[in-house]
């Protein structure tokens, strides 16, 4: 018939497979998708099982998926059991990850002439975010900017005001994070530092590229209509490869300046965990990942993504587009 089709598109956030479904009431009609997909909602009549296609498949006929309501439902379902399982529920950062994760609506974000959106590197400390930043700023350093940091510890001899950092007192820097103005902010060696979300806005209004690599914990603070940042995770490639490409002379130098003495087999090993870690917690929400084996390669990477950000309208969340 000449059903009307739904316009919803959505971000997957879970894997799906129709195929060990107990509860489909038909495997063969049933879609397959993976996180991060893109699925175009061709119907929401039933409250149980929608009908879907991925948007990348555009002829292809519709199957079904869980509805968000039945998703809900069984994250809550399997989330009980296995705190029954387990006795006591675990109390650790898994709560930072969404409370319930299933579909997020989205919508073609188009670019806007002159205003960029901030890209943020985010990965496992050692992968290599701050070194990938630093080369895109030294190809193009008019457009591509990072905010100086504030921090409460004093100036070093060679430093400048307003380069390095913002030297800021302690009180000061206190208030303003209690405030809401950072998006980010840490503590080392008994002084805060922090990213100011002003100075991450004068340099979008400047007509420049933000670049980020904060912490991922940043994550939530920085994912707001205002900022509309763009997420890429930097990912390590497998222990051999992590190692083969950190060891040698000469990728050494290059890779992490701070870090001559190279890393340790157990440093490569809480990489590759964090990473997997910081997958697990925020996955649903990049837009991009980079797979840093080869630094040049994962270098050419950025640089095409970044070409996209600034000129391809793409899928964001749809409380972003007006
Ligand atoms: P330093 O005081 O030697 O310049 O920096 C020491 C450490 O401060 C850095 O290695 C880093 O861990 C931390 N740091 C520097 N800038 C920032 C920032 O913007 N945010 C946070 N959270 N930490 C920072």
């Amino acid at each position: 018939g000449a059903q009307r089709e739904s316009k919803v598109r959505v971000r997957a956030h879970f894997d799906y497979n129709p195929e060990v479904d107990p509860y489909i009431p038909c495997k063969e009609a049933g879609l397959a998708f993976q996180r991060g997909d893109i699925l175009h909602i061709v119907s929401q009549d039933d409250s149980y099982w929608w009908q879907a296609r991925r948007e990348s498949e555009r002829t292809a006929r519709a199957g079904l998926i869980p509805s968000r309501a039945l998703q809900e439902r069984r994250i809550i379902h399997e989330r009980t059991q296995r705190e029954i399982v387990e006795g006591e529920s675990k109390k650790n950062d898994d709560f930072d990850r969404e409370l319930i994760a299933t579909y997020e609506e989205v919508a073609k974000l188009y670019p806007r002439p002159g205003i960029y959106r901030p890209v943020v590197l985010i990965g496992a400390p050692g992968v290599g975010r701050n070194e990938l930043r630093r080369r895109l700023i030294a190809r193009d350093p008019e457009k591509y900017r990072s905010p100086v940091p504030y921090t409460t510890r004093p100036m070093r001899t060679g430093e400048v005001a307003g380069r390095e950092y913002i030297f800021v007192s302690r009180e000061k820097m206190e208030a303003d994070i209690e405030a809401g103005k950072f998006i980010e902010h840490g503590e080392y060696k008994g002084h805060l530092y922090g990213t100011s979300a002003e100075s991450v806005k004068s340099i979008v209004n400047a007509g420049c590229v933000c670049l980020l690599s904060p912490h991922y914990q940043a994550i939530k603070a920085l994912r707001t209509v205002q900022l509309k940042p763009f997420l890429i995770h930097i990912k390590p490639p497998e222990f051999d490869e992590l190692k083969k490409t950190r060891t040698d002379s000469r990728a050494k130098s290059t890779f992490d300046e701070s870090n001559a003495r190279g890393f340790t087999d157990e440093e490569f090993t809480d990489m590759i965990k964090s990473s997997v870690r910081i997958d697990f917690l925020y996955g649903h929400f990049f837009d991009e990942e980079i797979l840093n084996a080869d630094l040049v390669t994962a270098f050419e990477k950025l640089v095409n993504i970044v070409q996209r950000v600034e000129t391809e309208p793409l899928w964001a969340p749809s409380s972003w587009v007006q």
